[in-house]
């Protein structure tokens, strides 16, 4: 009885393969348990609250801009924007997140000032958010409501908490890049700190104490515009693809083959190959004072491997995938890698010749 009982080895192993069996087994249960979770997003009322406050004394500080403030404070408010904006398009969102370049510990240590002088919590969170941004591009999921319209996304994205879905979701992003970051999870420990003295004590004292301006320019210009200018500014990045994006229903014929060859139909080429170095985040491709200045850094020795796509390897890419049926992300990343090995380490001075 019992030795008729026991299924042999063989039947075992041939019917229920373990090691092909359990990952698909562990991945319907997290689908499963995914799919449970609540994606209600509740509004977060002290966001409200800082969002109605930093709208009122902003625009007041555009009053007291004109009214009371010397014009050194005004040069002054725009340099700390311009250094604010430029952490996170040229640190947080080239740098961390996308890693379309590498830097050295100088230009690393600098962009996290800058970030930081941005106001919108650590390189890390920032980072995180904006991977999960891209992973549910378009989709429900998405923290920035890219499936909805630009209100929604450069709105009330920042105004409600996560959803459990999202907070489940967030948690998924890999993030072992940056946290072997040794300046970014530093940033990370002591960011209160850090936007204490470098996001509010020190650009409010520099026109109390170095040119002997109002206090009304020094709290109302220098911090509260610039940082209603800088957080709009940085929003654009999620949100810009509603402006600068594919109108559907303007959508020409030939769309994909002029946007693939020419990539003249951004955003839509940045959420597919994320890793270009030359994509702006305001609707430009290859222009633009980031991606100017990832090539000085680079002139300068301070930034190396600057990562982006030749026409020709789109072509090669896009040809591929028709040829094989592989998906054509596959490919063109694949198409990109090769033709980067060929491109000699200095292509970026001389962009006519290789792009
Ligand atoms: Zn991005």
């Amino acid at each position: 009885m019992t030795t008729t009982s026991q299924p042999s080895t063989t039947t075992v192993t041939a019917t229920v393969p373990p090691a092909r069996n359990e990952p698909t087994q562990i991945k319907s249960d997290v689908d499963e348990k995914v799919a449970n979770l609540s994606a209600k997003r509740d509004a977060s009322w002290p966001s409200v609250l800082f969002y109605i406050h930093l709208n009122i004394l902003g625009l007041y500080g555009i009053m007291v801009l004109f009214t009371n403030a010397y014009f050194t404070t005004v040069i002054f408010t725009v340099f700390l924007s311009f250094i604010g904006i430029i952490g996170v398009t040229c640190g947080a969102h080239r740098l961390w997140a996308h890693q379309t370049y590498e830097a050295n510990t100088f230009l690393r240590l600098f962009l996290m000032l800058c970030q930081t002088m941005a106001g919108q919590g650590s390189i890390y969170d920032w980072v995180q958010y904006h991977r999960l941004h891209h992973r549910t591009f378009k989709t429900s999921d998405d923290p920035y409501y890219s499936e909805k319209d630009f209100l929604h996304a450069q709105v009330f994205a920042h105004i409600r908490n996560l959803s459990p879905k999202q907070e489940y979701l967030l948690k998924q992003v890999d993030m072992k890049d940056l946290e072997a970051d040794k300046i970014v999870m530093f940033q990370k420990k002591f960011y209160w700190i850090l936007y204490l003295i470098f996001f509010v004590l020190l650009p409010i004292n520099a026109p109390l104490e170095y040119w002997d301006d109002s206090i009304q320019a020094a709290l109302f210009v220098t911090f509260s515009l610039r940082y209603l200018i800088v957080l709009n500014i940085s929003w654009l990045i999620t949100s810009a693809h509603f402006i600068w994006g594919l109108d559907k229903k303007h959508k020409p014929s030939d769309s994909n083959m002029i946007f693939l060859v020419t990539k003249s139909y951004w955003p839509q080429y940045h959420y597919l190959l994320p890793f270009d170095y030359q994509t702006g985040e305001f609707g430009n491709y290859g222009s633009g004072c980031t991606t100017a200045l990832i090539r000085v850094f680079a002139a300068l020795g301070l930034a190396e491997n600057l990562k982006t796509m030749t026409s020709d390897a789109c072509k090669v890419g896009l040809s591929r995938s028709v040829d094989t049926g592989c998906p054509l992300v596959d490919c063109l990343t694949d198409a990109g890698k090769e033709s980067m090995e060929r491109l000699p380490r200095n292509h970026y001075l001389n962009k006519d010749k290789y792009f």
